[in-house]
């Protein structure tokens, strides 16, 4: 298996090809800009520890880099390098002026108390004060970072940047501390709003059809909620601490509740958890279940090439960045099997990401549901344009979302490079 930072320059060659795009916007394309990469020392218990953090530029053409922090101890330059140049395809793709971003820290969050997390956030924000900001580069949170890590590293970035206040050089705070209304679901109810759209465009009445969700996060939770609210069964779940199965459905306030006291899934299964029929089972059983819709938002190279021969479904829809391997995505095209990529699905972030930035430069507050009207029309309108564009190429949704977002990126290229 390639390295993930090479399987998204494969598919940026790839979409070139397809476009006839230019091959020396090519060789920009491919690399990212900068690559930061810091030691971040933070005294705790007396002790000095020292974590690796890394920020990732991948292209800045369009507007301001954006793109995530994620805090996980598997953090390295190729994974952020790949999240990075997806990010600069994703918010070409849904047409936002920003580039692609991303950074992490090599940390495992549950290991420390909240009082030791605030410090290694700040730390971290103070060493990346220099190379951020609202006009430059915009951060927000990914797996393992939450609005207070984001409230905090902003009140770092402006305890030491004493020219302005910058309120939006990071998105994805609390509503308290100048996030947006509706940015917390954004990201899983753009999931759930692509296959809204699906269905309409396939024709397929989605009340009583079953999906099964990898990762119950921010993304997973969501998504299933929005999902459930339209009248579709979830019989499958699973995170770090499990999976269970149930083929009359699990109702996901019990498990958001299990989640809640539990830490995780893990336990809620057998007699006492109140689903009698509730199996544990293991990632492989979990990826070879019957289901009409599958949602992968956990974390990168899930759908391997095995688990990909296994599968049993109508649609994918990637909540996760990079949740499908290349070699898994030639046997879904062979199967017939639909993939709404993760630059299109999981795009509903971002956006919102974008309109807190909006509100925070206007000092505005937008209501919730004109942030969520904008988002699911945005959704819809992104599936459609990308929908056609496959058919005209005769090509994978994966395939023509990265030539729209390359095409609008190529046209920068030419006119001003
Ligand atoms: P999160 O930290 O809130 O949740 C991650 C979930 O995945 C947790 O339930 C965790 O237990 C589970 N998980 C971790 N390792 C697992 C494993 N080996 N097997 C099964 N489950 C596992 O993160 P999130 O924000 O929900 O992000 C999930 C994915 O979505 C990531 O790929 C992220 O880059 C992507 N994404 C997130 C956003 C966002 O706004 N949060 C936006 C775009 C893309």
């Amino acid at each position: 298996m390639v390295g993930i930072f090479k399987s998204v320059q494969n598919q940026i060659r790839n979409a070139v090809k397809i476009g006839k795009m230019n091959p020396n916007f090519e060789k920009h394309i491919l690399q990212p800009k900068n690559k930061i990469l810091f030691s971040v020392p933070v005294i705790m218990n007396n002790k000095v520890e020292m974590f690796e953090g890394y920020r990732i530029q991948h292209n800045n053409w369009l507007g301001p880099y954006k793109g995530g922090l994620r805090f996980h101890p598997d953090v390295n330059m190729d994974e952020v390098s790949a999240l990075a140049t997806w990010m600069t395809m994703k918010c070409a793709l849904q047409d936002i002026p920003y580039g692609g971003g991303k950074g992490g820290l090599t940390i495992k969050p549950q290991d420390y108390t909240e009082k030791e997390l605030e410090l290694i956030s700040r730390a971290f924000s103070k060493q990346l004060c220099e190379f951020i900001g609202e006009d430059k580069d915009i951060p927000a949170p990914d797996v393992g970072t939450t609005s207070q890590i984001m409230d905090w590293m902003t009140d770092e970035y402006n305890n030491n940047n004493k020219l302005k206040r910058e309120q939006g050089v990071f998105t994805g705070k609390s509503i308290d501390c100048g996030g947006s209304e509706g940015r917390e679901e954004a990201t899983g109810r753009g999931v759930a709003m692509t296959v809204k759209e699906w269905a309409k465009q396939e024709n397929i009445d989605l009340k009583g059809k079953t999906f099964t969700v990898q990762g119950f996060g921010n993304v997973g939770r969501f998504a299933a909620l929005t999902l459930e609210s339209f009248g579709m069964k979830m019989i499958a779940v699973g995170d770090s601490g499990g999976y269970v199965h149930h083929e009359e459905g699990i109702d996901i306030n019990d498990i958001l509740n299990h989640i809640s006291t539990e830490g995780s899934i893990k336990g809620f299964w057998g007699p006492t958890c109140g689903y009698a029929k509730c199996e544990s089972i293991n990632t492989d059983e979990f990826y070879a279940l019957k289901a009409d819709v599958i949602i992968p938002a956990a974390l990168e190279s899930q759908i391997t090439s095995e688990r990909a021969e296994k599968i049993d479904c109508q649609l994918i829809v990637e909540g996760a960045n990079g949740p499908t391997t290349h070699e898994a995505d030639v046997i879904l095209k062979e199967k017939g099997i639909r993939v709404i990529p993760d630059i299109l699905a999981n795009s509903g972030g971002v956006l919102v990401s974008y309109y807190e930035w909006l509100q925070n430069k206007q000092s505005m507050k937008w209501e919730k549901q004109d942030v969520l009207d904008k988002l699911d029309s945005k959704m819809g309108d992104c599936y459609n344009k990308i929908d056609e564009l496959s058919k005209k190429y005769n090509c994978t949704m994966r395939e023509a979302s990265f030539v729209y977002a390359l095409q609008a990126l190529e046209k920068i290229y030419n006119k001003t490079k």
